[in-house]
């Protein structure tokens, strides 16, 4: 989507720290980390918001998870623990509407959380 800073990182219109990619899915740092590990985790396909999640959009939404823990995994977070968060809409603190999954970790984690 032409205004979408999310696909303007999947394609490479806009420089991120990118940690990994396939076909399907990106993972790159966050620009403003809120913990020591705090990466992002998008698919390449835009989807503005998890409401907008097709069924024939399960594979690349389990791609997701799948992609998340083993970025945990390759930065040693994975036993110690991590979470995985997706805000949808405004009062839930969504500001990039193209649905990502927010990997983190490397401290303690409160709950619940603000
Ligand atoms: P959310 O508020 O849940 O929609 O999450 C959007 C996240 O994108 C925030 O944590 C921002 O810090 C992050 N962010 C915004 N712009 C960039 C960027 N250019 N590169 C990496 N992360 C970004
Ligand atoms: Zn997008």
């Amino acid at each position: 989507m032409r205004d979408c800073l999310f696909c303007k990182i999947a394609t490479g219109k806009v420089h991120a720290k990118i940690i990994y990619e396939d076909e399907n899915v990106m993972a790159f740092e966050d620009i403003n980390p809120q913990a020591p590990v705090h990466t992002l985790v998008i698919p390449k396909k835009h989807i503005s918001t998890t409401l907008d999640i097709k069924e024939d959009d399960s594979a690349l939404i389990g791609s997701l998870f799948r992609i998340a823990g083993q970025v945990a995994r390759e930065k040693g977070i994975a036993e110690r623990g991590f979470r995985l968060v997706s805000n949808t809409n405004p009062e839930a603190g969504q500001t990039v509407y193209h649905i990502h999954l927010h990997l983190l970790g490397g401290r303690h984690m409160h709950w619940p959380p603000g």
